[in-house]
């Protein structure tokens, strides 16, 4: 695509992915404390077209196989740019650099991961100058609003870890201007479809009050993104007739869902991880997963070290999430998201949740309600399932309540059961065609019905064969 570039360039690299064995060296990801993203508008005078500025060793100064600190710095100025789009220009950074043949990038904001793969540094590839170049031109290309751009790469490790700092600061203020709007208040949502190439059938639903899943693009961010490129993969969302506002059901998202999932989606609930939950792609943020020990909700995040309460690391829980996929129980989540009055309002909201690492709890423990703030257990609380459990019975949390709910309703069915066996076979159920069943007092439609057990264990006590040919019993 580029002839001073000495790899190849195009959309057909991204979603390429570099394994370790592969990798010459990587910048950010677990291993390493402090990197991030970050766009600003700036004024013309402040930006130099066309720069590509390095502070700190460039890549071929680094060693092979290490893993690196760094900051991405993108500047922009144009007449019509405004600080309302800095969001999405930084998000595109995800996309154009994963464009370069043999450069991998993961996440966003404060949560980078790039590898640079052993063949593209053979090739020559073997300076941040070539991916700031590639950057410049695509950016210019796609978004011709931008008329000055300069980008620097900072791996100096004190100058990496001053800037994340403030880039904190940067991403607050973004996030906090969308809250306090609602759902209700607005006649259009935004969808975006940046990670398709991770993730085919994905497509994130963003609404004032669900944070797109990555947590780097807001409702403002959406809206600024498709009126500057309505083209682009961030487009508008006509809310079209509210179906169910409690589980947040629009015709106007299930049907642009299904169009642009090309039909593997056809619905969404967006405040709930069961039924038609939003689906998950890979750049998530965070995990709320079901415990069904506890009946509750665990939330694990992507920096967390070791396995969640339910023994599983976020690695393995990610690959059960994402994809594109709805999967009940296991969604992806932004850390905006959880802040939300809507946040998992179907599956009973912060009251439904049990566990959280003390990192995510401290970020967002102000917006936890206040009767269930000290009630939730973190890392530092609780190591296992049976400490969980007891640390739950101790605080009085709203899920112990369910618990004995569910034993009440277990032991009311007992008697209906023994009913049921003594006056076999009247009162055995009869399934037929599209009859309708009752099992314990949960009612059910046989045909239609999907049913999923996950970590059930069914107990059968008596069974009961009926004849049901000429002869009787
Ligand atoms: S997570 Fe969603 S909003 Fe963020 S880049 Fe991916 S598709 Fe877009």
């Amino acid at each position: 695509m580029f002839q001073d570039i000495p790899v190849d360039v195009g959309i057909a690299y991204e979603g390429e992915r570099i394994r370790r064995p592969q990798m010459y060296l990587e910048f950010g990801g677990p291993k390493v404390k402090y990197k991030f993203e970050l766009a600003r508008v700036r004024k013309p005078e402040e930006v130099e077209d066309g720069k590509v500025k390095i502070v700190g060793p460039d890549i071929k100064d680094l060693p092979e196989g290490s893993s690196v600190p760094l900051g991405i710095l993108v500047e922009v100025a144009g007449s019509q740019l405004e600080e309302d789009l800095e969001g999405i220009i930084e998000r595109r950074i995800h996309e154009f650099t994963n464009y370069i043949n043999g450069f991998m990038h993961l996440n966003q904001r404060y949560d980078i991961w790039c590898r640079l793969s052993k063949e593209a540094f053979r090739k020559g590839l073997n300076s941040f100058t070539y991916i700031g170049k590639v950057m410049i031109r695509l950016y210019k290309a796609d978004l011709p609003i931008i008329e000055k751009i300069q980008v620097t790469f900072i791996t100096d490790p004190k100058e990496v870890e001053r800037m994340y700092h403030e880039a904190l600061k940067i991403y607050e203020a973004r996030d906090a201007r969308a809250r306090g709007l609602r759902d209700e208040d607005v006649e259009e949502f935004y969808g975006c479809t940046l990670c398709q190439s991770f993730a085919p059938t994905h497509v994130c639903v963003i609404t004032p009050q669900r944070y797109a899943n990555c947590g780097a693009i807001s409702w403002f961010d959406g809206r600024a993104a498709s009126k500057v490129d309505p083209k682009g993969p961030i487009f508008r969302i006509p809310k079209g007739e509210c179906l169910d506002p409690f589980k947040g059901e629009y015709s106007g998202v299930n049907k642009v869902v299904q169009e642009k999932s090309l039909g593997a989606i056809k619905r969404v609930w967006l405040y709930t991880a069961f039924g038609y939950p939003h689906t998950s792609c890979g750049c998530f943020e965070a995990i709320a997963f079901y415990i069904p020990e506890v009946d509750g909700f665990g939330i694990v995040h992507r920096d967390f070290k070791g396995p969640a309460i339910n023994g599983l690391p976020f690695s393995t829980m990610a690959d059960a999430t994402g994809g594109g996929r709805q999967v009940d129980g296991f969604h992806g989540i932004s850390i905006e998201y959880m802040r939300s009055p809507k946040f998992l309002q179907v599956d009973g909201g912060w009251r439904r949740v049990v566990w959280v690492p003390k990192a995510v709890y401290e970020r967002v423990k102000d917006f936890i309600p206040e009767d269930v703030r000290d009630k939730i257990a973190t890392d530092e609380d609780v190591k296992t399932i049976e400490e969980l459990i007891e640390f739950l019975k101790a605080k009085g949390h709203p899920v112990v309540e369910r618990w004995k709910e569910k034993e009440a309703e277990k032991v009311e069915a007992k008697p209906v059961e023994a009913e049921a066996v003594a006056a076999a076979p009247e009162a055995v159920p009869q399934i037929t065609g599209m009859t309708g069943v009752s099992i314990s007092g949960i009612p059910m439609a046989a045909g239609g019905l999907r049913i999923i057990l996950k970590g059930a264990k069914i107990r059968i006590d008596k069974v009961v064969i009926k004849r049901t040919g000429s002869g009787g019993k």
